[in-house]
C-alpha cells in the first residue's frame, strides 16, 4: 500500500496469494478424485517451435506438479500442418483419461489456432475459449459453462478492490483470450460496460469516465498514468516481451498515489489465471460426469 502526493493510498493487487489459497483447495479435491480412481489429467498441445508456447507449457507443468495433477505436453511438429494439429485435438477429445485440453499459443505459421480451438470438446476446454463456452457466458449461463480463466482472474482481482455491480467499467481489447468474454462477464455482474478496440475513436475519453479499467490489448505501454483518473482501479492482463522481460499494457510509472489499485505485470493476473486453469479442470470433470460431484472452484473464485 502506498500513499502518493494526491493522498490516495494505492493497493497493489497480486494474484499469487489468492492463487495459493485456491491451490490448496484444488490439490485436496484432486487427491480425493485420484483416491476414487479418477485422477485428473490435463494435456497441453504445443504445435511448433515458438519459445513462448513452450515456456507457457513448462510453467503449467510446474503448477501441475505442485498440485499432483497428471500433465502431458503433446507436441505437434510444424511439418504436421493443420491436419496434424486437428488430429492431435481429436485424439485427446476421444481419450477418456484426458479431462482437459489446452492449446498453447502461438501455433506454427500456417496453422489455424482458431479452428483448432473450436475443435476442442467444450467439456474439456479448460481455457473456456471455445464458442460453446463463450456463448454460454454471453447468455449469462455461467453455471453451465467452463468460464474463461483469464477474464475470471481479472474479475477476481478487481473485486479485491470492491464490488463491480453498478460500476462504470471500460474494457480495452475484444480479443478471444480476454476481452471477448470479459465484457459479458462484467455485464453478468451488473457492471455498466464500455468495450474499446483498435477502431475506438476516443480511447482517452472512455478511460476518463470509468471507475474500473481492464486492459487486454497486447500493446506495451498503451496506457499511462496521465490517461488514468485518481481513484480508478486498473486491471492489466497484457503480456508483452520487451527487452527480454515481461511488461503489461499499462506503464506502471506514476500509478502509485494516483489510482486506487492496480495489478502489476508480472505478478498480477497471470499467476491467478494459471491456477484457475486447474480449477477449470476439476469443473470440467464435474461437467463430464453430469454435475455436482465436484464443486465449481472456478465459479467460487469469482463469486
Ligand atoms: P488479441 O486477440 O490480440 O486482441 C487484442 C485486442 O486489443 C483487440 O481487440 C484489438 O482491437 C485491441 N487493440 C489493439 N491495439 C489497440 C489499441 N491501440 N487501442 C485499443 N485497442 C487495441 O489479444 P488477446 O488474445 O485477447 O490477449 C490480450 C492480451 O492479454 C495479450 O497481451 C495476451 O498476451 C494477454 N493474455 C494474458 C493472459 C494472462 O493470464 N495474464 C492470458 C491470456 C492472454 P481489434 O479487435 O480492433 O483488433
Amino acid at each position: 500500500m502506498h500513499d502518493g502526493p494526491s493522498g490516495i493510498e494505492t493497493r497493489t493487487l497480486r494474484g499469487g496469494p489468492i492463487a495459493a489459497a485456491l491451490r490448496d483447495d484444488i490439490a485436496g479435491r484432486a487427491a480425493a478424485l485420484a483416491a476414487e480412481g479418477r485422477a485428473p489429467k490435463l494435456c497441453v498441445v504445443v504445435a511448433g517451435d515458438d519459445p513462448a508456447a513452450h515456456a507457457y507449457a513448462q510453467s503449467k507443468g510446474r503448477t501441475a506438479a505442485k498440485l499432483a495433477i497428471g500433465y502431458e505436453v503433446v507436441s505437434v511438429a510444424p511439418t504436421a500442418g493443420q491436419a496434424g494439429l486437428i488430429a492431435a485435438v481429436d485424439r485427446l477429445n476421444a481419450d477418456p483419461a484426458v479431462h482437459g485440453i489446452l492449446i498453447d499459443l502461438p501455433v506454427a505459421p500456417g496453422m489455424d489456432a482458431e479452428a483448432a480451438l473450436d475443435r476442442i470438446d467444450r467439456l474439456k476446454d479448460v481455457d473456456g475459449l471455445t464458442a460453446g463456452n463463450i456463448g454460454l457466458v454471453q447468455l449469462n449461463r455461467e453455471s453451465e459453462a467452463i468460464v474463461p480463466a483469464t477474464p475470471a482472474a481479472c474479475i477476481r482481482l478487481a473485486e479485491e478492490a470492491g464490488p463491480l455491480a453498478g460500476r462504470r467499467v471500460t474494457v480495452v481489447g475484444r480479443g478471444r483470450s480476454v476481452g471477448r468474454a470479459l465484457a459479458p462477464m462484467l455485464v453478468n455482474r451488473d457492471a455498466t460496460v464500455t468495450v474499446c478496440h483498435s477502431r475506438t475513436r476516443d480511447l482517452p475519453d472512455a478511460l476518463r469516465t470509468a471507475e474500473v479499467v481492464f486492459v487486454a490489448a497486447g500493446r506495451a505501454g498503451l496506457i499511462g498514468a496521465s490517461d488514468l483518473q485518481p481513484g480508478q482501479v486498473v486491471i492489466d492482463a497484457g503480456i508483452n516481451m520487451v527487452d527480454g522481460g515481461i511488461v503489461g499494457d499499462v506503464d506502471p510509472a506514476g500509478l502509485d498515489g494516483r489510482v486506487a489499485a492496480f495489478t502489476p505485470v508480472p505478478g498480477g493476473v497471470g499467476p491467478l489465471t494459471s491456477t484457475l486453469i486447474f480449477a477449470n479442470l476439476l469443473r470440467a470433470m464435474a461437467l463430464q460426469t453430469g454435475g455436482g460431484a465436484v464443486a465449481d472452484a472456478a465459479k467460487e473464485a469469482t463469486a
